[in-house]
């Protein structure tokens, strides 16, 4: 809890009520082209140069749908387990703003393309199923540029590249319970969406979006309470942030006999604050109806079943059979299936050294710390899953120690280069060979007569001491196995 949250109420007020949280997400579908015009939808292009007489809404200009992406839109509904409906409408959403040029907004009302969804979180080792009310598509607005000019102060500019840029929305039954479980949800989401190649969810982009709605009431009772929606949520900390808040402060108020007001409210991220924009009797009256410029989704089941056949592997299908196939713990399935390149990366060192647990504990443990180390993502590894491979084989063939392959990791992940040439060039590579051993054993012993003596006499530990002599001249290179067979029988019993 942040300590403007906990000035607002005590931990036991607080924890006598309830929250209840219902999200709103738009995400950018991963389409080259806008939904009703062939504009390009690239991020970063100079103001108003991906823009036509379509999406600057010029009298008599006319939408075409963009068949990519109501396949996009179809395949994050099935992933999110959606009824899709065969027959559905667009419909034009009417407000005025600067950055609306046509005054609509085309988006999906009564009939949207699919409902009845729902997805599955995990907070504190507990699973939940959050419902998902519907999925919708409909276009993006431009940008109002309200700073950033030297003539901000009396101008605002204004960007129209994201005009078109085609969206879903997806609305989740108020399920949630706290900011974690809004966390986890959003967090999930995200991941299916990836998995699936719908969209990069690439929040600084603004390629997912989300407004909160959050309300409280007493723990125990069924009633929901007045719920404010907050908008401004563009990162997952600031959603449990704004949450945290939010909830902290309809608390207060009920706790001082007020009521609390249903109006939208802004999330400051500097103060950690959410502060009232417009309350519901400014409330919008969108004058919504039917889209009369563009015919209705006709969805068949073969174009269903088309594109439910083309679905990758979702998360947790993914985090079941590695944990089946290749004999992981749950929580290293779950790691190593955060992201699809991720368990891709695995899946390729595990089958190319054949032993999936080594392969995991490498990937899970050196190479993500390093990446992490470097700001790196795993698709930019510096270490081709090949050489990771190779590394395993080596270990498991006695060619490496576990120490010598920890010391070898680093020098592949500056260099790039695969273990066995780091090896070559600097001589390492494990001492295995029993001969070799007992020639080392024998010097060392010979040199050790007082230490003999003393282990003769029965000072057992003093076996360390031939050991360390050992991987001393060896640096390490040493087989503990073998060296230490050959040491017992070369002491035999002590007396
Ligand atoms: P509105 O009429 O304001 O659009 P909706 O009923 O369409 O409200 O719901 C919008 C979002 O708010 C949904 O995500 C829904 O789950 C959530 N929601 C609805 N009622 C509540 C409530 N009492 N508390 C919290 N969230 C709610
Ligand atoms: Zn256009
Ligand atoms: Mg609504």
């Amino acid at each position: 809890m942040s300590t403007s949250t906990q000035s607002l109420v005590s931990p036991e007020v607080l924890a006598r009520y309830e929250a209840v949280i219902g999200l709103e997400v738009h995400v950018q579908l991963a389409t080259r082209t806008k939904i009703f015009c062939r504009c390009p939808t690239s991020f970063g292009d100079p103001p108003n140069t991906n823009v036509c007489p379509v999406c600057l809404g010029m009298p008599g200009a006319l939408p075409v749908m963009n068949k990519r992406a109501v396949e996009l839109a179809i395949q994050a509904a099935l992933a999110l387990n959606c009824r899709v409906n065969s027959f559905s409408r667009m419909a034009r959403k009417n407000y005025f703003y600067p950055d609306l040029p046509k005054g609509y907004q085309i988006s999906q009302y009564e009939l949207p393309l699919a409902e009845h969804g729902w997805l599955e979180i995990e907070v504190d080792g507990v699973t939940k199923r959050i419902g998902i009310t519907r999925l919708h598509l409909e276009e993006d607005a431009g940008k109002s540029l309200h700073e950033g000019f030297k003539d901000s102060d009396r101008y605002t500019y204004v960007d129209l590249n994201r005009c078109g840029i085609p969206l879903i929305e997806i609305v989740s039954e108020p399920d949630m319970r706290s900011s974690a479980e809004a966390y986890a949800y959003l967090t999930k989401l995200k991941q299916i969406l990836q998995y699936i190649e719908v969209s990069t969810c690439d929040m600084e982009k603004g390629h997912l979006r989300c407004d909160a709605n959050v309300s409280v009431r007493p723990k125990g009772s069924t009633k929901f309470g007045t719920k404010t929606e907050v908008k401004n949520l563009n990162s997952f900390r600031f959603l449990q942030m704004a949450l945290d808040y939010e909830i902290a402060r309809q608390v207060a108020i009920l706790e001082a006999g007020g009521t609390i007001e249903q109006e939208t409210r802004l999330f400051n991220p500097e103060t950690g604050q959410t502060a009232g924009m417009r309350s519901k009797e400014f409330a919008h009256d969108y004058r919504y109806f039917p889209e009369p410029d563009l015919l209705p989704l006709r969805i068949s089941q073969e174009w269903l079943e088309q594109l439910q056949a083309r679905m990758p592997e979702l998360p947790d299908q993914k985090r079941q059979r590695f944990i089946e196939q290749y004999g992981l713990r749950e929580y290293d399935a779950r790691v190593l299936t955060m992201t699809r390149p991720l368990a891709d990366y695995f899946e390729r060192v595990a089958q190319a050294s054949g032993n999936p647990v080594e392969s995991a504990k490498w990937v899970q443990g050196e190479l993500l710390g390093a990446l992490n180390e470097a700001g790196k993502e795993i698709t930019e590894s510096p270490i081709p899953p090949e050489h990771l491979a190779e590394l395993v084989r080596l270990i498991d063939s006695g060619q490496l120690t576990g120490k010598l392959a920890k010391e070898i990791f680093p020098k592949m992940f500056a260099s790039g280069e695969p273990p066995s040439v780091i090896m070559e060039r600097e001589g390492l590579r494990q001492i295995s060979d029993p001969a070799e051993l007992e020639r080392l054993i024998d010097e060392i012993l010979a040199e050790s007569p007082k230490q003999l003596e003393q282990y003769r006499k029965g000072k057992t530990g003093v076996f360390g001491y031939f050991m360390g002599q050992l991987m001393k001249r060896t640096r390490g290179q040493a087989n503990p196995q073998v060296a230490t067979e050959i040491l017992q029988k070369k002491l035999g019993q002590p007396t």
